[in-house]
């Protein structure tokens, strides 16, 4: 089979400095790590060469089928665990009869490793063996890392993982399972992110964290493609993002904005970015009128582990793709959040991790507040509560478990 890869330029969100690839690693070098960069392609010459109707459907090949659309100069270190191709359900009645908000349900808790950072990962490690990389770094809050991991393993590429002490048992268990090289770091996610930047600039490691490595939406947008060929390239009025770093958001608006480049679609939809109310730093950045660099970073403390950071590094990304699109940021409690995790997994069978359900909790209050227009809207379930089982054994879950002469709370500890 054919593959062919695309010329594409790197421009700065900052600057619109625009740069070869060969000219720079992760983002600007006139604006340092705060100039994120964006990969674009010679869409014209591609409209020409390739149309929805020849988008190759080998399934089998999972998100590379859009790889013309990708920054990759070669197949060679692709690698060979099956990313993307997860399933868009349609759930009509899911917010009640006569709703007039029509779900679907993206589900990226059937990734291989387990959430929507596998499309990252995996564009990351194929980008760091064909620049020569021996050793990839990352600092997350777990997905990303158990993501590199899984996807290194699968190449047989070192890697070393920077995490907070509290992430979740689950995604550690994976990481120690695929063979990587942990550091538990002392602090929050934030701390993670400075150690992992002195490290790869020390030992010249490739750097995959998120807000670094300006290549990442080009892995994540694929969730974007995915969505529109799925609904038949009939784009929903809305799409409910969870929000931490706002790498995930910022990709989903890249998808859709290559794919309006292309013509294979007529609009871009609301992006809503959904945060925890103890990680809120988007939202009051969107509603302020303060520029985004005098907005207060507050230590977060959501118990949605995946979204709780006190300063999105993907924060550029993230405000333009809520701006351009005429979206907004929706805040909601931690409560409401295990409440939309249960309910999502009750009335559904899909099982999503806290940080994923944010995205149903988001989607119940903005329909709270808008119960008469009818609309479509996309949630993003971008992780599997296997990977966080905590919230599941609380007390506020649907089940109901009898246990023989124990309390439960006995059998959990
Ligand atoms: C990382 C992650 C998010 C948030 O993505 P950002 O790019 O950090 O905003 C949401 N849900 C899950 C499951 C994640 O792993
Ligand atoms: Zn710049």
């Amino acid at each position: 089979m054919k593959h062919s890869y695309s010329e594409y330029v790197l421009q700065c969100l900052v600057c619109d400095r625009s740069y070869q690839p060969h000219e720079v690693s992760y983002y600007c070098p006139h604006c340092k790590t705060d100039g994120a960069l964006d990969a674009l392609y010679d869409y014209s010459t591609l409209k020409r060469e390739w149309s929805r109707d020849t988008l190759v459907h080998d399934h089998a090949r999972g998100m590379w089928r859009y790889d013309r659309l990708m920054p990759l100069r070669s197949t060679q270190f692709i690698p060979p665990l099956l990313v993307g191709n997860t399933p868009l359900y349609s759930r009509p009645e899911l917010l009640g009869r006569g709703a007039r908000i029509k779900v679907y349900i993206k589900d990226e808790s059937r990734q291989p490793i387990g959430s929507l950072k596998d499309r990252a990962s995996a564009l990351a490690v194929a980008h760091a063996m064909q620049s020569g990389a021996r050793t990839v770094a990352v600092a997350s809050t777990g997905n990303a890392a158990s993501a590199l991991a899984g996807m290194s393993a699968s190449l047989g590429l070192h890697n070393v993982i920077y995490l907070p002490k509290s992430a979740p048992r689950e995604k550690l268990a994976q990481m120690q399972g695929y063979g990587a090289e942990i550091v538990l770091v002392d602090g929050q996610y934030d701390e993670a992110f400075e150690q992992c930047l002195n490290a790869c600039e020390t030992h010249g490691w490739y750097n995959r964290t998120t807000g670094i490595n300006s290549y990442m939406s080009e892995g994540k947008k694929t969730v974007a493609f995915e969505m529109c060929e799925q609904l038949n390239w009939q784009v929903p009025d809305l799409v409910f993002v969870p929000v931490g770093n706002g790498c995930i958001l910022g990709s989903v608006y890249k998808g859709f904005f290559d794919l309006l480049q292309m013509g294979w679609i007529e609009r871009i939809p609301r992006l809503i970015g959904v945060q925890a109310e103890h990680s809120n730093f988007m939202y009051r950045a969107w509603r302020s009128d303060r520029p985004m660099q005098q907005i207060e970073r507050i230590a977060p403390t959501s118990l949605a582990s995946s979204i709780n950071v006190a300063l999105p590094r993907d924060r550029l990304k993230a405000m333009r793709a809520v701006t351009a699109s005429g979206g907004e940021f929706i805040c909601v409690s931690d409560p409401s959040i295990v409440s939309a995790a249960s309910r999502l997994a009750a009335s559904t069978g899909v099982f999503p991790e806290a940080g994923a359900a944010s995205a149903f909790a988001g989607l119940l209050k903005y329909a709270e507040a808008h119960p008469d227009t009818p609309q479509t809207a996309v949630i993003l379930i971008t992780g599997s509560g296997l990977k966080d089982t905590s919230i599941f054994l609380s007390n506020s879950t649907r089940g109901q478990t009898r246990v023989q002469s124990q309390p439960l709370a006995d059998l959990l500890t």
